[in-house]
């Protein structure tokens, strides 16, 4: 039986028109000879209208009961696209995360999923039913409602493909995998394919296009994702094993930026040897993605440590630090969330050297700060002032050959 996971994302389902054109498409793929699942995202901006809600609440909502407010929005969509499939005349069914049994951990809105359980998915698809998933859930072992983090329908859709042995097409408000996000960057590039490498690190450097955990699971699974646009029949982008065919020739191959980490600072930390790890043991415990770091000893035999964090987790950062100064008097701590963190992706860079060093070039050359580097094999990150944010991009952008020339 041929089966393929088509994900939909918000803008995509995001009235009822579109609800009824996506029923279309995926009746187009079922009489093409397929089986078809459909994860959907929550209809437009519901999600964060669900946030604001909670946030009139309390400023530090329960994330217990956050995941029981966010998975609404998903529950509307399933409903509604599977209506509208039947409405057509054809045979379709919804679920929830919870009645899937797509079990995850337990770590409210950071959930990940570990298993799911397909044979009511089988079932229904051997009734020649299309099945409709709620993406972004799931359900813990002690039955609570769990969400996958923002974006997190991209991962139910690769969890569920990797699990069926299903193709995975993942349809979206934008048609295909650009150089840059073409909002940043005018004239982005699309790219015809792109490796699973290369787009992890786009994605975890804030390319929001796909999830960065879709693309690490269908790296673990290697299963091909086709990533292409909800509302014109273009050729998308395929993210797979190796990437480009000239990758030896392509230093650079994407980049991205992203908005959503501050940066914190620690002065006249003791130090000790131990205290990186314990200070640090305290973030990974909170499951804090701390990022970049860079430490300096000064005269006085302290330490200063700068380290950036998703914006998201400041205040479990606050309660660590806060911590800290009690048992530690002495140290200061600021923060600075007006900062840019802006990354050159590529497979290239692993043969190649200089990069770097064009790249701080420009920057200097046009009078923009570095605040922060970091770099590993494939990716150089570095964190400016967010006044400068399209400025740089457009800059590495000319410089690295990003862009395509504007008509
Ligand atoms: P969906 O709701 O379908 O999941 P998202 O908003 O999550 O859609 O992702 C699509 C958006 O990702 C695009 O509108 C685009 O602005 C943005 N984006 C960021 N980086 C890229 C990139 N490199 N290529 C394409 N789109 C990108
Ligand atoms: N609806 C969720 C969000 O807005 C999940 C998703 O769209 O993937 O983050
Ligand atoms: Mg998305």
């Amino acid at each position: 039986m041929k089966i393929v996971v088509q994900k939909y994302g918000g803008t995509s389902v995001g009235t009822t028109e579109r609800i009824k054109k996506v029923a279309d498409r995926i009746i187009k793929k079922k009489e093409a000879g397929y089986h078809v699942v459909v994860i959907v995202s929550a209809m437009g901006k519901a999600t964060d209208e669900l946030i604001t809600l909670a946030k009139e609440i309390s400023d530090s909502p329960a994330p217990r009961e956050m995941d029981m407010l966010l998975t609404t929005g998903e529950q509307v969509s399933i409903s509604l696209l599977s209506m509208a499939l039947i409405a057509k005349g054809y045979s379709a069914v919804s679920f929830t995360g919870y009645q899937l049994s797509i079990q995850t951990t337990s770590l409210h809105q950071k959930a990940r999923i570990k298993d799911i359980e397909t044979s009511k998915v089988m079932q229904a698809l051997e009734e020649n039913k299309v099945v409709v998933v709620a993406g972004f859930q799931g359900v813990s072992d002690d039955n609570d409602i769990t969400t996958l983090g923002r974006g997190g329908s991209d991962t139910s859709a690769v969890a569920l493909a990797a699990k069926l042995g299903a193709e995975c097409e993942i349809y979206t408000d934008v048609d295909g995998i650009y150089t840059m996000d073409p909002r940043k960057l005018r004239n982005a590039r699309k790219l015809d394919v792109i490796s699973y490498e290369e787009m992890m690190e786009m994605a975890s450097l804030g390319a929001g296009v796909m999830h960065y955990r879709a693309v690490e699971l269908a790296n673990k699974y290697k299963l091909p994702l086709y990533v292409a646009s909800t509302f014109e029949d273009k050729k998308g982008t395929m993210i797979e094993y190796g990437g480009q065919k000239e990758m030896e020739e392509t230093l650079v191959t994407g980049m991205a930026s992203s908005l959503d980490d501050m940066q914190i600072t620690i002065l006249n930390l003791p130090a000790a040897s131990t205290t990186l790890y314990k200070l640090f043991g305290e973030f990974a415990e909170e499951e804090i993605n701390v990022d970049m770091i860079s430490q300096m000893i000064t005269d006085g035999g302290n330490m200063h440590v700068s380290f950036t964090i998703p914006k998201d987790d400041l205040k479990t950062a606050e309660k660590i630090l806060n911590r800290w100064r009690e048992e530690t008097p002495g140290i200061q701590w600021e923060t600075n969330t007006e900062i840019a963190k802006i990354s050159v992706v590529g497979l290239g860079m692993r043969t190649h050297a200089g990069v770097a060093a064009k790249l701080f070039e420009v920057l200097a050359e046009n009078k923009i700060e570095i605040k922060m580097v970091t770099t590993s094999e494939i990716k150089i990150s570095c964190v400016i002032d967010k006044a400068f944010e399209i400025q740089a991009i457009n800059l590495i952008g000319n410089t690295f050959g990003l862009g395509s020339e504007l008509e």
